[in-house]
């Protein structure tokens, strides 16, 4: 990966006014970002719903405009410029394919723009349709294909200019899941064989966690932690990143101090937890907990337990069924249990 800097924010906020009855109120969509995006980065902006990821994304295209600071693409401050101006494409989640066009005609839509002339446009699209695995479909019509098709005919159309910086917003969420789990490695391979700048935008951690190099997590238009997936899940720095990010215990005040002798509020993931009866003894390098199993959910591949702590408060834990069926495990409902985990896998997140 080189180290240029694709795109940079520069204490960027984006304020909406907005009419709520008689008042006008202000919306911080996005506040105060400070962000670097690698070149050749697959770059995921993660968060849940209304937290700013689109807004952020519609100011590196250029629909939409800072209310303050500035944004920077390979250097240049493009935050006056028109989306035209920018070399960057958006992929959205409705595809917004021309309908009455065939396939070969929106892929090469934006050469024809360009009057790159015909010989020389049908090879490209031909190379972009085999990009994308859709070979032999430049005469078909978007009607004609599948959705997961269409999502890769709308990345063919995007990407055939070549532009310095790819915007996919949401692109799989309209996929079933076994579809968008089989673009999600597509993607990245796609991602990867071009060596553009993918900036990719989910409210699906799993999915940012398997597709990114890096993941900005974004709270209520902040940035919360920028990482790769490893620091992300690993070591979230706070506990919304903790909570939002795969599923996390939270412990904090006389639960916690019970547990590690300190009221500093800690996270620790259910499957860092090992579930043993309930006479079996921490070592040194251990934390340790007791209490009752209050519920058993078999998943199949694992199961997951929640456990009421006899200190109060409780931990969700999960544990592979590797050797246990869903009866074993049935019977450990209502049972009396020793937590143990390693001290190594707690992280202090703060307040
Ligand atoms: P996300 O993509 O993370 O779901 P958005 O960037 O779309 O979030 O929205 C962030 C916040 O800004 C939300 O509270 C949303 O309601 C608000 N918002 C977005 N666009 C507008 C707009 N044009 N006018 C007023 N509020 C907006
Ligand atoms: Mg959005």
């Amino acid at each position: 990966m080189s180290e240029r800097i694709a795109v940079e924010f520069v204490n960027v906020s984006r304020i909406f006014k907005v009419q709520h009855q008689d008042a006008v109120g202000d919306v911080r969509a996005v506040d105060n970002i400070t962000l670097q995006i690698q070149d050749g980065e697959f770059f995921s902006l993660l968060g849940p719903s209304g937290s700013g990821k689109t807004t952020s994304l519609r100011m590196i295209a250029g629909f939409d405009r800072p209310t303050s600071g500035k944004i920077m693409l390979y250097g240049q401050d493009v935050s006056n410029l028109p989306p035209f101006e920018r070399d960057v494409n958006t992929v959205f989640q409705d595809y917004a394919l021309f309908p009455h066009m065939t396939v070969g005609e929106n892929v090469g839509y934006g050469l024809m723009i360009k009057k790159v002339e015909r010989q020389e446009r049908e090879k490209r699209v031909d190379e972009m349709l085999d990009l994308v695995r859709l070979p032999g479909f430049a005469g078909r019509k978007p009607s004609q294909l599948s959705g997961g098709q269409r999502q890769r005919v709308a990345l063919a159309r995007a990407l055939i200019n070549h532009p310095k910086v790819l915007l996919l917003d949401e692109p799989l969420g309209a996929l079933d899941l076994k579809l968008r789990q089989q673009m999600q490695v597509e993607l990245k391979s796609i991602q990867e064989r071009v060596g553009i700048t993918f900036i990719f935008v989910t409210h699906d951690q799993e999915e940012a966690l398997t597709m990114s190099d890096r993941i900005a997590v974004f709270n209520q238009g902040r940035i919360e932690q920028v990482g790769t997936p490893a620091e992300v899940y690993e070591h979230p720095s706070t506990p919304f990143v903790a909570g939002f990010v795969g599923t996390s215990n939270l412990v904090s005040g006389d639960v916690a101090k019970r547990i590690t002798g300190s009221e500093a509020r800690f996270s620790i993931r259910p499957e860092k937890i090992h579930l043993t009866d309930g006479n079996a003894t921490a070592n040194i390098d251990m934390f340790s907990a007791t209490g009752l199993v209050r519920d058993v959910i078999y998943l199949g591949l694992y199961t997951r337990y929640l456990v009421e702590l006899d200190s109060g408060g409780d931990l969700v834990v999960v544990e592979q069924n590797l050797k246990t069926t869903s009866m074993d495990v049935m019977k450990v409902k209502g049972q009396k249990v020793c937590l143990l985990w390693k001290k190594e896998h707690v992280r202090y997140v703060g307040e």
